[in-house]
C-alpha cells in the first residue's frame, strides 16, 4: 500500500496499524508535503520504500502500479488530485482526506466509476456508519447520524477573543492543527456531512448530527423499523484506520474495547447552530452543490491558516467563509480544471475578505 501524508497524525497512526499486521501489508511508497527529514526517517524504519514530496509526487504515487491500497492522509484540497488518480487507477482508496470529497465529491464518484476504484472511509464517524451499514438494505435506512464531540468551546458562551492555543486544545482527539481548528468551529462536522452525502448517497435531510461529548459512539444508523445501530469505540483513530484497511483481520493488541461499566454517562444533545454557524453554512453549501462545497472548503482552509497565524480572530473564520460563499456564483462542478480555478478564486477572495476583517485595509 501507498501512504500519502505519511508524516502527519493519521499517516503515522496508519503505519502503526500496518506494523501490527506484518503479514498483511507491505509499504509500496510513502509521501509527505515538505518534511523531507521526517519522511526519510519513516522510510528507513519501514523497508526503505520509494518516497516523494509535494502534491505532484502524491498524484504519481497514488497510481503506482504494484499497489492495491492508497491511504490518503494529506490535509486539505491539496489531496484531491491524488484521490482522483487512485480511484481512476482502480485502487482501494482509504480516505482520511475528507476535503477530497467536499471539494470534488462528484469528480471522485465519476473517477471511481471510470477506473473501478472504491473508497473506504477512515474518518471515524464514516467508518462507524459503514460498519453499521453492513447487511442493511438501502431502503431500510431512515437516516444516519454523525456524532460530534462539540470541541473545546461546547460550553463557552462568548467565542470572541479565543486564541489559537485555546482552539488547538481538543478535549478528546489528538489531531493535526487544521482539523483541530475545524473541530473547534464545528466546520469539521459540516465537512463531514458533505463527506457522508457522497460516501453513502443520502440526501442532506437524512444526515443528522448530534453532539456527544464523550466521543465513544461515533456513528448511528436509524432504521425504518425504529431501531438504531451504533458503533462505539475508544477515541483512537487506529480503530477506524484498521477498519478501513483490514476489516476482516482486526488486531486486539492495538486498542482494548471500551470498558462501559466504568465509562462516564453517555450524553447526546442537539448542536447549537447559533454559536456554531459553520454547520449550517456547510449544509447550505452542500445542498446548493455544484461548485459551492469547493468554495466553502477553500475559503475555510485559507481562514484557518490566517487564524493560526494570528491574522484574524476565531469568529473571523466562519465570517470569511460566509462572505466568500455570498460572493460566489454557483456553477456545475464540471471538470477538474474548472474546479481548481474555482478553488483558486475562493482563496483569493478569502484573502481579500480577511484584509477587511483584520482591519489591515
Ligand atoms: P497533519 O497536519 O497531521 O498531516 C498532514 C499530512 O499531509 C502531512 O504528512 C503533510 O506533510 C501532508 N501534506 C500537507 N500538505 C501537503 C501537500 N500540499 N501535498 C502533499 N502532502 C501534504 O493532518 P492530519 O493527519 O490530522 O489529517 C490528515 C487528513 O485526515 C485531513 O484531511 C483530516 O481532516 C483527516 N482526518 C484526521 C483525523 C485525525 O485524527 N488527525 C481524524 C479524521 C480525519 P508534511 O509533514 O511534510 O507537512
Ligand atoms: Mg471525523
Amino acid at each position: 500500500m501507498v501512504i500519502l501524508g505519511a508524516t502527519g497524525s493519521i499517516g503515522r497512526q496508519a503505519i502503526e496499524v500496518i506494523s501490527a499486521h506484518p503479514d498483511g501489508f507491505e509499504i509500496a511508497a510513502l509521501a509527505a508535503g515538505s518534511d523531507a527529514a521526517g519522511l526519510e526517517t519513516l522510510a528507513r524504519a519501514h523497508g526503505s520504500p520509494p518516497t516523494g514530496l509535494g502534491a505532484a509526487a502524491a498524484i504519481e504515487l497514488a497510481r503506482l502500479e504494484d499497489s492495491d491500497v492508497v491511504l490518503n492522509a494529506v490535509v486539505g484540497a491539496a489531496g484531491l488530485e491524488a484521490s482522483l488518480a487512485a480511484l481512476e487507477a482502480g485502487k482501494t482508496l482509504a480516505l482520511a482526506n475528507k476535503e477530497s470529497l467536499v471539494a470534488g465529491g462528484e469528480l471522485c464518484l465519476d473517477a471511481a466509476k471510470r477506473g473501478g476504484g472504491r473508497i473506504e472511509p477512515v474518518d471515524s464517524e464514516h467508518a462507524a456508519i459503514a460498519q453499521c451499514l453492513n447487511n442493511v438494505a438501502p431502503d431500510d435506512i431512515a437516516r444516519i447520524v454523525l456524532t460530534a464531540s462539540g470541541g473545546p468551546f461546547r460550553l463557552r458562551t462568548d467565542l470572541a477573543g479565543i486564541t489559537p492555543s485555546e482552539a488547538l486544545a481538543h478535549p478528546t482527539w489528538r489531531m493535526g492543527p487544521k482539523i483541530t481548528i475545524d473541530s473547534a468551529t464545528l466546520m469539521n462536522k459540516g465537512l463531514e456531512v458533505i463527506e457522508a452525502h457522497y460516501l453513502f448517497g443520502l440526501p442532506y435531510e437524512r444526515i443528522g448530527v448530534l453532539v456527544h461529548p464523550q466521543s465513544m459512539v461515533h456513528g448511528i444508523v436509524e432504521l425504518v423499523d425504529g431501531s438504531s445501530l451504533m458503533q462505539a469505540a475508544p477515541a483512537d483513530m487506529r480503530i477506524p484506520i484498521q477498519a478501513a484497511l483490514a476489516p476482516n483481520r482486526p488486531r486486539r493488541e492495538l486498542s482494548a474495547p471500551l470498558d462501559l461499566a466504568s465509562a462516564p454517562a453517555l450524553e447526546f444533545e442537539e448542536t447549537d447552530l447559533e454559536r456554531f454557524p459553520a454547520l449550517s453554512l456547510a449544509r447550505f453549501a452542500g445542498q446548493a452543490g455544484g461548485t459551492c462545497p469547493a468554495v466553502l472548503n477553500a475559503a475555510n482552509e485559507e481562514a484557518v491558516r490566517a487564524f493560526l497565524g494570528g491574522a484574524i480572530p476565531f469568529t473571523g473564520i466562519v465570517a470569511t467563509v460566509e462572505a466568500v460563499l455570498a460572493h460566489h456564483e454557483r456553477s456545475e462542478a464540471g471538470n477538474l480544471e474548472q474546479l481548481l480555478e474555482v478553488d483558486r478564486w475562493a482563496r483569493r477572495r478569502a484573502r481579500e475578505v480577511m484584509r477587511t476583517i483584520s482591519g489591515a485595509g
